[in-house]
């Protein structure tokens, strides 16, 4: 299977997620005696691309224009689809980021061809490649084939496979190929303008290895700057369930969940969080899930690696003393 994996940058800097797609396409490779051509679009990525076939993969295509400096779902649907039908793929493989959502559909619907999206997972079962996504907020999960001749376009969930685990090239690099393409301004219908944040330093948190969550447990907002100390402590970034964020306790781009982001860091630590699916969802394929809950019976702790039964005004204070001493 001839596989495309589309790598997503900002600024030349990679969105994390990407490797991990690559993972999934170097599996998927493997088990379908196929090959993985690796992405790099916008303008001036010569070294991103250089970085890139330093990873398992048998090239890279460099997709630069002018007009791809910066992203439009016109410009990049239009250049990735002549790079789709110029290559020959099988599969187009993407990360599930928040640029991905907005011109994957527009790029599969303009080859009127299907899209599965947000998987978190695949099987391999007699020749065909069955998709697995999530429903009805992580409760289920179904399993989608493609119906039709290829190429299939498929997103992958970021956590879904591990970028650490990814084949680097024994020594060499892949060939680095320019694709041209061709996109003339009056196809790009809209203007970018500058990149959203919603608040002045927000952090992505798909990209934060330790991630520290507060829950309704934390019981008032004077009581957070204990929860952002012991993050601090562990280099890691504050989040929270939703209940905190409609509060205004902390802003709505920390929102962990069905409605907030979908995280998968290394360590996710939930303080008082009880585990509501709709939160759960949001962070289950962390690495490792620890708890700190007064309820034994707290959900969150069927999704825990670790679990500490007891009162977070006492266990949270303990670890940042304990952190201090070891500084
Ligand atoms: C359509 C929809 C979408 C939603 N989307 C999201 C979403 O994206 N993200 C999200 O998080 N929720 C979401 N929710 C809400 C979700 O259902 C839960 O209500 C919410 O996650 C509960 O938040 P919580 O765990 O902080 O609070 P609670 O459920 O009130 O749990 C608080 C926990 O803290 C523990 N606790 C209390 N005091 C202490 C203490 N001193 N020490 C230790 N533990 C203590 C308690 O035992 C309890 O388990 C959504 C709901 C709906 C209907």
């Amino acid at each position: 299977m001839k596989i495309l994996l589309i790598t997503e940058q900002h600024d030349a800097q990679w969105n994390r997620v990407s490797f991990e797609t690559l993972m999934a396409a170097q599996e998927i490779a493997k088990q379908t005696s196929g090959s993985v051509s690796g992405v790099v679009i916008g303008k001036g990525m010569t070294s991103l691309a250089e970085e890139l076939a330093g990873y398992q993969l048998d090239e890279v295509l460099i997709v630069e224009h002018d007009l791809l400096e910066k992203y439009t779902p016109d410009g990049f649907s239009l250049a990735l689809r002549q790079v789709i039908e110029s290559a020959k793929s099988d599969l187009v493989l993407l990360p599930h980021t928040y640029q991905v959502r907005d011109f994957a559909p527009k790029l599969a619907a303009s080859m009127q061809k299907g899209l599965i999206g947000d998987c978190i997972g695949y099987r391999y079962e007699n020749g065909k490649l069955i998709f697995v996504r999530q429903m009805f907020q992580g409760r289920t999960a179904s399993d989608v084939i493609f119906t039709g001749a290829a190429p299939w376009v498929a997103t992958f969930q970021a956590g879904a496979f591990r970028a650490d685990l990814l084949a680097k090239r024994g020594s060499g690099k892949a060939p680095v190929k320019p694709v041209t393409v061709e996109l003339k301004p009056e196809q790009i219908r809209t203007k970018p303008l500058e990149r959203f944040r919603e608040a002045k330093q927000a952090v992505d948190l798909t990209q934060a290895p330790i991630l520290i969550s507060i829950g309704r447990g934390i019981k008032a907002p004077e009581n957070i700057p204990m929860a952002e100390k012991l993050a601090k402590l562990l280099n890691g970034e504050i989040c929270a369930s939703r209940p905190i964020c409609d509060e205004g306790w902390l802003p709505m781009d920390r929102q962990i969940g069905s409605s907030g982001q979908t995280v998968a860091p290394k360590l996710y630590l939930a303080l008082g969080i009880s585990g509501a699916i709709q939160h759960v969802v949001g962070m289950k394929a962390s690495r490792t899930v620890a708890a700190i809950n007064k309820d034994q019976n707290a959900p969150i702790f069927e999704v825990a690696d670790y679990g500490i039964v007891g009162d977070l005004f006492e266990i949270v204070p303990a670890l940042i003393e304990a952190l201090e001493q070891s500084k």
